[in-house]
């Protein structure tokens, strides 16, 4: 079921979470900002506009948890975050060659010295998927690997 842009939410910000949070962490962030702004929970005298903005807020909570909790569309999920991620933040700073990599047999995985002093690491695996794009595990450039045939 493919997502439409405009019901895209960003899951772990509105949970306060991080993508690498296990479910027992996620659930505790859930559980305590559901408690924060469930219809139930609102005071009385709270104004119509603040009300209402802790009612959007508890939909996408929800919402989110329900991605979340379930290991199979939190998977999707982290999938399309990934891709989006690839697209919107980490344009290609340069194309390398395969053969210009270094091979480490015994990570089984492919490195090249980034101009910062850290370097790009590609798992053998990682190679087969159709876009080879790898960060920098210092800095923010990344590049595309080119395979050559
Ligand atoms: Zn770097």
């Amino acid at each position: 079921m493919a997502k439409q842009e405009a019901d895209w939410i960003d899951c772990y910000s509105v949970l306060g979470a991080n993508p690498g949070d296990s479910l027992q962490e996620l659930k505790q962030k859930y559980q305590k900002l559901v408690l924060l702004y469930h219809p139930d929970k609102q005071s009385q005298d709270a104004a119509a506009v603040e009300a209402h903005q802790h009612l959007q807020k508890f939909i996408q909570v929800d919402q989110a948890w329900k991605i979340l909790s379930n290991e199979e569309t939190r998977r999707e999920y982290d999938l399309q975050l990934r891709a989006r991620e690839l697209k919107q933040s980490w344009p290609v700073d340069a194309q390398i060659s395969l053969e210009d990599m270094d091979w480490d047999s015994d990570t089984e995985s492919y490195t090249y010295g980034c101009r910062c002093g850290g370097e790009f690491v590609i798992g053998k695996e990682e190679l087969e998927e159709a876009e080879a794009i790898v960060c920098c595990d210092t800095c923010s450039l990344s590049i595309e690997i080119r395979r050559t045939t």
